[in-house]
């Protein structure tokens, strides 16, 4: 006979008995690391628009989080589902922290990773895995967003050098880089450049007014006949299949993500709703807050369905692109549907940072938008079921 269970209403479906014993400890591991030394800060942080990447890097590194997914070079070599629970509690906390771990992780660092030289990944890889430098990733460009094939930013050789010219915005930890990957054009296709602060004619300044991903740097970069030297290429790739190989594996960070960020929303909505006293009952007792909670909830355990069984797939070498989107896709917006309705449980103290909630649905907005908008991937799942493209 079945033994009887106690259903946690934070895990209904219990689909934490899914994980494997280590993912469990990967997950409980970096929940404490989230609870103690990110909560206590992170309404402070987004207040005031800023992330102590410095101060935060090195213990991320010693937690193992940075480049976790990959193998050798100082970094964990863990199993995707692994770096998905990761994930998941480091945006439970903020989806900035998150963001931090993707870029630095499965966008700088997977790049180099997979395209770079033997000595760039010996230069590289070791000090972005402790934590003892940043990296960022350069793509997005003021006037091509969605459409990076048409990019503007270009490197032409001379001699043995190359002369890279440009300007890429929107780019997490931009400005606080010790490496950028800069995606150019070449008269070979798009290649990938490894730039460091203080070269001549490199410089990057912070993205002013955001009202989404306080507690994250984003910077414009510009190029201004950036000199760099022949081994400044990363060697493994040509062409657009570099940058957005890199930015699926981001991108598989951003579906487990959100389910931590939409949890995070659901458990706050379900504290506040069993305290919260009005009409003399807590308001848990009224029929249309539990039909949010609820609604909540079942778009939590979906959502971690879906990145768990996405997860079991890329584990397996089984994950397509377009499963990538699918998971991208359901798990963003429903995170954002769950932010919005807690923080409508939480009435009017739903919109201090003193609880997460609309926190984590400004943030929300700019993961619906980054690595691919929601349109993007609504049109890359049409072409996968219809086998048209639909994208001009
Ligand atoms: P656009 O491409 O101009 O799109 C505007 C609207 O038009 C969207 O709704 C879009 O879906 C829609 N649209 C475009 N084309 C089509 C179409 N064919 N059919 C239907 N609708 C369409 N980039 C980096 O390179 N590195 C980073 O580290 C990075 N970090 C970021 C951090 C933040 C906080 C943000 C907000 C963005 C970041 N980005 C980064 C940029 C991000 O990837 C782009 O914003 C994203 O690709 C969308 O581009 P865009 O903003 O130019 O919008």
């Amino acid at each position: 006979m079945a033994k009887p269970t106690r259903i946690d209403p934070a895990d209904v479906l219990a689909v934490g008995d899914l994980l494997t014993d280590e993912e469990r400890l990967v997950r409980d591991t970096v929940r404490r690391f989230a609870d103690e030394r990110i909560r206590p800060h992170i309404g402070d942080w987004f207040e005031r628009g800023v992330f102590p990447a410095r101060e935060l890097a090195p213990e991320l590194g010693a937690l193992g989080v940075l480049g976790m997914h990959l193998d050798g070079y100082g970094c964990a070599g863990s199993g995707a589902v692994a770096y998905g629970v990761a994930c998941m509690e480091l945006e439970a906390a903020d989806s900035g922290l998150r963001s931090f771990v993707s870029v630095q992780g499965s966008l700088a660092m997977r790049s180099v990773h997979a395209f770079g030289s033997e000595e760039q990944k010996q230069r590289w890889l070791p000090g972005l895995a402790a934590g003892e430098l940043i990296g960022c990733f350069a793509l997005t460009e003021p006037d091509f967003g969605s459409d990076p094939a048409n990019m503007r930013t270009r490197a032409r050789r001379k001699g043995a050098d190359w002369v890279l010219t440009g300007t890429k915005t929107w780019i997490t930890n931009g400005s606080i880089s010790d490496v950028a990957v800069v995606w150019a054009q070449t008269d070979d296709g798009v290649r990938g450049f490894l730039v460091e602060p203080g070269t001549p004619g490199f410089t990057a300044t912070d993205v002013p007014g955001k009202l989404s991903l306080r507690a994250s740097v984003t910077s414009e970069l510009a190029f201004d006949e950036v000199v760099l030297p022949a081994d400044a290429v990363l060697p493994g790739v040509t062409g657009l299949r570099g940058p957005l190989s890199s930015l699926n594996e981001a991108r598989f960070g951003i579906l487990w993500g959100t389910v931590g960020a939409a949890r995070d929303c659901y458990t706050a909505a379900l504290d506040y709703a069993g305290s919260r006293v009005q009409f003399e009952r807590p308001i848990a007792s009224f029929q249309l807050t539990q039909q949010k909670l609820v609604e909540m909830m079942l778009e939590v355990e979906k959502a971690y369905l879906v990145a768990l069984r996405i997860g079991r797939l890329k584990d397996e070498g089984a994950a397509r692109p377009a499963h990538i989107s699918f998971g991208k896709l359901n798990n963003v917006r429903a995170a954002l549907d769950v932010a919005r309705s807690a923080r409508t449980v939480l009435g009017a103290n739903g919109i201090t940072t003193a609880y997460p909630v609309l926190r984590h649905a400004n943030n929300l907005e700019s993961v619906l938008t980054y690595e691919g908008t929601s349109e993007i991937h609504t049109l890359v799942l049409g072409e996968t079921i219809t086998g048209e493209a639909a994208y001009r």
